[in-house]
């Protein structure tokens, strides 16, 4: 098996320094992140390779037996099949890291809420995760969509590029915490330690704030947003769009927007998955003799469903791939069409005729079912009479 050379992978020269290695790496792992690219093979692979490379290289005794024997290095002790099991191992490791490194913020903030979470790492934070509510018509679910989206969010304030002190300025380091965001107070035998009133426990005071953010390191901005709508979202839906949520706070990562689909009722038609339901009203004449009648489909068109002679009431019709597609196949559901018989109303003198005329006619053959069943009502009470 060859495999690529570690330093090749991680985008760095044979005699980087741990800092270089690591930024790169960090740099790396953002871009192939499992969570960033979701449902990329590509990208789960490269993201093993380069934390498997990263694992290696930043252990100066490992790093050392890979510059002389490279890869052979790591080979002997797990073979064949038992590499896997050991780099998946590894791996797990590995990811815990980098995840507590790039998403550590998370935590911070958490105990934060709480007051007095230290901040960390000159008080970056990770921007909030934003929700957008969309309602589409089952018409846009059926096609798909590209739709545009204007939403508020605070973006990295483009003046101080997010660091919250005035350009050519810096953050400063707090001079009541000494830069450790905690402070100490004794009472009587205690001593108690807090959050830093000053810095609120980030370890750093901008001095002299951005004047177009007022030291926050993000504006608001309305920003417009394309995003594709696949054909066959269900109500409900949930679409990620990883970092596109609100700026992180100086210099932090952005949160994720997050985009809730809720399809629009239909007047016409009721959806369960991928089939679709609807309802059509046909005439007692119809529903005897046989015959057929348009209905609407989503897709814009129409289609002929033909009735046979005697059809009862509440019967369903399957209209083959005549429904919803279904999600990332090329395939469709179904339509039914369920016909109700409607009774005559407002009859004239001549109708009411023509129908006691037909009313005579009839007889067990016609209509099967309610004359079976007045016989078993007959029947019945002349059981109760004896
Ligand atoms: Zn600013
Ligand atoms: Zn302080």
């Amino acid at each position: 098996m060859s495999k690529i050379d570690y330093y090749e992978l991680l985008e760095v020269t044979k005699t980087c320094s741990d800092g270089e290695l690591k930024s790169s790496y960090r740099k790396l792992a953002m871009k192939w992140h499992p969570d960033k690219n979701p449902g990329n093979a590509e990208a789960e692979m490269r993201f093993k390779e380069i934390s498997e490379a990263y694992d290696v290289l930043k252990d100066p005794q490992k790093r050392a037996a890979y510059d002389r024997f490279g890869h052979a290095a790591f080979d002997g002790g797990m073979g064949g099949g038992g590499a896997g099991a050991g780099f998946g191992n590894d791996f797990a490791s590995t990811f815990s890291d980098i995840f507590d490194d790039l998403f550590g913020m998370a935590g911070n903030r958490r105990g934060g809420g709480g007051g007095g979470g230290a901040g960390g790492r000159g008080g970056r934070e990770r921007g909030a995760d934003l929700r957008y509510n969309m309602e589409i018509t089952l018409e846009e679910a059926f096609g798909g969509k590209n739709a545009t989206v204007r939403l508020p969010t605070s973006i990295v304030c483009e003046t101080c590029s997010g660091s919250g002190a005035k350009p050519g300025t810096q953050p400063t380091s707090c001079r009541t915490c000494s830069g450790s965001g905690r402070i100490r107070q004794a009472q009587g035998f205690f001593t108690l330690e807090r959050t830093c009133p000053t810095c609120q426990g980030r370890g750093q005071v901008i001095e002299d704030p951005c004047p177009a953010c007022a030291g926050a390191g993000r504006t608001t901005r309305e920003r417009t947003l394309e995003v594709a709508i696949p054909a066959g979202v269900e109500d409900g839906t949930r679409i990620r769009l990883g970092n596109e949520g609100e700026a992180g706070l100086r210099g932090g990562p952005p949160g994720d927007l997050y985009i809730f689909l809720s399809i629009a009722p239909h007047e016409f038609f009721q959806r369960d998955g991928a089939d679709l339901f609807c309802r059509a009203p046909i005439s007692m004449v119809t529903a005897a003799l046989g015959g057929s009648f348009e209905v609407p489909t989503i897709d814009g068109d129409t289609t002929k469903v033909k009735v046979p002679e005697g059809t009862q009431s509440g019967k369903r019709f399957r209209l083959s791939a005549k429904g919803m597609p279904v999600l990332r196949t090329r395939t469709r559901g179904d339509m039914y069409v369920q016909v109700v018989v409607e009774t005559p109303q407002n009859l004239t003198r001549r109708q009411r005729e023509l129908l006691t005329e037909f009313d005579a006619e009839c007889s067990k053959e016609t209509h099967p079912e309610s004359s079976g069943f007045f016989a078993k009502v007959r029947d019945f009470f002349a059981g109760e009479a004896e």
